[in-house]
């Protein structure tokens, strides 16, 4: 223990260190971008368990993605040893399933319930209509429960058993929630229940970066924290290491107007005299806007056309590159076709991320299925999942099976290849493996060692970091999205400045925003403004690339499929 302990806090500064240690009781740590809120997290929990012998498994770590969770278990592992394996490490969704496993009845389920694939959902969906109590009922006459439902029956469970919050919160006595900002009722109602008003909750996060509104998410439920958690301890790091000092007060201008921090406040720790202006580019066109990056990757990386592919990182004119440090940031997927294309044509290598659930993917339902009819496949999970993708494949082939809509071989394959690393990850335990697919395991094709550029929307960017970041598309009507026939709220600005933030701030070295002047949507050509998210932005902070005035020709409406 002594061991372990020794040091622990010495890698966090003077606040993180203070929230790290905070005594027990509710406490809220709001932390800006880059100011290092896992590592506090994750060490106050080590902290806790190694120093003030908490148990760890009266520790319980909520985050919302199953990719978060894994990364904090990872941490929590280096911190802790094998001990940490004894703390709940869970999304909302597995915290949910968790409870309704050990408590199936109460929520009038069989102990062998499971959760509707995308098919069993769609199927009860059309037969029911618009009426969601029959929906209910068509799924419960197989046994199964919607996913949504993971969360809203502990609820109802709890509210009605008083008993059983007791049990629970003797168990968990300290809970720790991350990106506490993306919270929705529901969510925090369980919260609630499970962590009595004056009880060792630690919720971190940061509202500025509330992105997830669109998907129920309601930041009012962190800034009423202090209410609703009696005499909470309020902690604010505001230390940034991630960013430039260029680019860091490029990004608290951006965010300024609507802040829903009192007072935000990020200091670099990196005062890096030499650090570069941010970039900004006017481009003509959408090609031109590509060839902006393609051009800009070339002087980073130091000559694409005479570059040796085998040598990992090629020395730049004043720092080293690589593709693997640098990113483009959109905030829709289809502007990223351009830049792909220019980017293979130059011949840079590309990774694109997608934030999509494996379990939506095609061909991944059917295998899910094959893989839970047919028990008597034998070998390891992934070698299982190989085999009833050839299984499936080939009774398509020789139709002894009807491949459900729009799945063929070529699906099939790929489904396979997505499933194997969960696969991997979960051994030989198939409960395992079907309730990490059902609660939102991600395609997650992102490899951070590949020397390659990543391509990744802003939603997908969140939490992330690279030394140099394109944004593309600055353009008003990207950024804030506007849909045809729908004005934006003033909420929806907000929320679209917020995601404008959580770009600017992934980056560390470099950051590039470009904007067209003309660009394709819902298949018209328009003219487009600069954002209006730059205006704060005070004009020192810019170096401005090329002079690429917009030819306009005239009263010229091309209208496209
Ligand atoms: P975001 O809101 O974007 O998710 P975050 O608050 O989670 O950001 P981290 O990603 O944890 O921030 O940290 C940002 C960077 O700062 C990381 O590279 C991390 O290693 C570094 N960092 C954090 N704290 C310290 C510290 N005390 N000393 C040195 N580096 C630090
Ligand atoms: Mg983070």
């Amino acid at each position: 223990m002594e061991e372990v302990g020794t040091g622990l806090l010495d890698r966090l500064d003077a606040m993180q260190r203070v929230a790290a240690s905070a005594p027990g009781g509710p406490l809220l740590i709001v932390a800006g971008p880059g100011t290092g809120k896992t590592r506090t997290l994750t060490h106050r929990i080590a902290y806790l368990c190694a120093e003030l012998n908490v148990f760890p498994e009266h520790c319980l770590a909520i985050t919302f993605t199953r990719r978060a969770a894994e990364e904090l278990q990872v941490r929590l592992d280096g911190l802790l040893g094998p001990v940490a394996e004894d703390i709940t490490v869970a999304t909302f969704h597995s915290l949910g399933l968790a409870i309704l496993r050990e408590h199936p009845a109460a929520a009038g389920l069989p102990a062998d319930f499971r959760i509707a694939d995308d098919t069993e959902r769609t199927a009860a969906r059309a037969e029911a209509g618009e009426d969601e109590a029959t929906y209910v009922k068509l799924l419960r006459g197989q046994d199964l429960v919607d996913l949504d439902e993971l969360v809203t029956l502990p609820v109802r469970v709890l509210r009605d058993d008083p008993e059983l919050v007791r049990q629970y919160r003797d168990r968990w006595r300290w809970i720790f929630v991350d990106e506490y900002q993306d919270v929705d009722a529901v969510q925090y109602e369980l919260l609630r229940l499970l962590a009595p008003p004056d009880g060792n909750l630690c919720a971190i996060g940061d509202p500025d970066q509330a992105i997830y509104s669109f998907r129920g998410a309601d930041v009012a439920y962190f800034l009423r924290f202090s209410q609703d958690f009696a005499d909470a301890r309020l902690v604010r790091l505001t230390r940034n290491y991630r960013s430039s000092a260029p680019i860091l007060a490029a990004s608290v201008q951006a965010i300024a107007p609507t802040s829903l921090v009192p007072g935000r406040r990020l200091d670099p720790a990196r005062l890096d005299l030499e650090a570069p202006l941010v970039g900004r580019y006017p481009a003509a066109s959408v090609a031109d806007e590509a060839n902006f990056v393609v051009r800009t990757v070339d002087d980073l990386v130091g000559g694409l056309s005479h570059r040796s592919l085998d040598s990992g990182r090629i020395d730049g004119r004043n720092s080293t590159v690589s593709f693997s440090d640098i990113a483009v940031l959109y905030r829709t997927d289809a502007q990223a076709a351009p830049i792909v294309d220019a980017l293979v044509r130059a011949g840079v290598p590309v990774q694109k991320r997608s934030h999509n659930r494996l379990r939506d993917r095609p061909g991944v339902a059917v295998i899910a299925r094959e893989l839970r009819h047919a028990d008597g496949l034998g070998g390891s999970l992934a070698a299982r999942v190989r085999l009833a993708g050839q299984v499936l494949a080939e009774r398509f082939a020789t139709p002894t099976l009807d491949a459900p809509g729009g799945i063929g071989p070529e699906e099939i394959r790929n489904a396979v290849e997505l499933l194997t690393p969960l696969a991997q990850r979960c051994g030989d335990d198939l409960p395992l493996f079907l309730s990490q697919l059902a609660t939102g395991a991600e395609v997650d094709a992102l490899d951070p060692r590949a020397e390659a550029v990543t391509l990744l929307t802003l939603h997908a960017a969140k939490g992330l970091e690279f030394p140099v970041v394109f944004l593309v598309g600055c353009e008003d009507g990207l950024l804030p999205l506007r849909f045809p026939g729908r004005p934006p709220t003033e909420d929806d600005v907000a929320e679209e400045r917020r995601l404008f933030f959580v770009g600017l701030t992934r980056a560390q070295d470099r950051l590039y925003l470009s904007h067209v002047a003309r660009r394709v949507r819902h298949g018209q050509e328009r003219e487009c403004a600069p954002t209006p998210f730059l205006a704060p932005i005070d004009a020192g902070l810019f170096e401005r690339f090329g002079d690429a005035e917009p030819r306009r020709p005239k009263d010229r409406q091309l209208r496209l499929l």
